[in-house]
């Protein structure tokens, strides 16, 4: 199965979303091949849910708390999330972790977290230019990895997103993603065993529909994360079509 994902990160209002599902919906003949998801911001995923669900569209939050409930303020929990009609939560996206601080501890305590109340995560990781550069791209992956085994088998989605790629209009070239895909899929492998096999890899990282066919013809890319493309609808509709083609 393929899966796109739209990360419309901290962007739309009500109206905002509320055409762009519109649009969409109107595009958008469903096929069993493809899984499209949704990440809107907390404020919208109710009314995201309500709109897309019927069609199959699966809606993702874009962050969840560890902690079950109490004094967390400006803290989304797990449980909230799911309550609001996520089916799953992004979780270590890099704009959380260069810009909120977040830990792998962290990030492996949410992916727990998410699972234990019935949330698909969706484990983005990924090298920064400076790692890249000084030929660390594999250490930091199975770094950022490591939560996978903790956690054990499971539901999982992951996304390899190089840092320097997001929002930058810099794509990895094919060779790059192909050997980070390849070997994300061998960590997950060792760390699940024959499950592993099955866990979805998308790509993220100024993907556009431009672009976007020959990303899905590298072996071990099931989809992607896409930000700035997918908040036109026009846009997300092309992506999921070169998707179910
Ligand atoms: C992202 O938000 O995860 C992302 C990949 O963004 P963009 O497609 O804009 O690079």
């Amino acid at each position: 199965m393929r899966c796109v994902v739209a990360n419309w990160k901290m962007n739309m209002l009500q109206g905002e979303a509320s055409t762009f599902c519109d649009t969409f919906l109107e595009g958008y003949t469903p096929k069993d091949n493809v899984q499209v998801a949704v990440a809107p911001p907390f404020t919208l995923l109710t009314a995201v849910h309500d709109m897309l669900r019927e069609k199959g569209i699966i809606t993702i939050a874009q962050n969840g708390h560890y902690a079950k409930r109490g004094a967390f303020t400006g803290e989304i929990a797990m449980a909230q999330v799911k309550d609001a009609g996520a089916n799953g939560v992004i979780i270590g996206h890099s704009e959380r972790r260069h810009l909120f601080g977040e830990t792998d501890e962290v990030v492996g305590k949410k992916l727990v977290k998410a699972r234990a109340k019935g949330l698909l995560p969706v484990l983005c990781v990924g090298e920064t230019l400076q790692d890249r550069d000084s030929g660390n791209t594999f250490m930091v992956l199975r770094q950022q990895l490591q939560v996978v085994a903790q956690a054990g088998p499971g539901p999982l989605w992951v996304a390899y997103e190089p840092v320097w790629a997001i929002g930058t209009g810099r794509r990895a070239d094919l060779a790059q993603i192909q050997e980070a895909h390849a070997f994300i899929r061998e960590e997950v492998q060792v760390a699940f065993g024959v499950p592993g096999t099955n866990v979805p890899i998308l790509y993220g990282g100024s993907v556009t529909p431009d672009n976007f066919g020959e990303v899905l013809g590298v072996q071990h890319v099931a989809g992607a994360l896409v930000g700035g493309a997918s908040l036109d609808p026009a846009k997300f509709l092309q992506l999921v079509g070169i998707a179910q083609s």
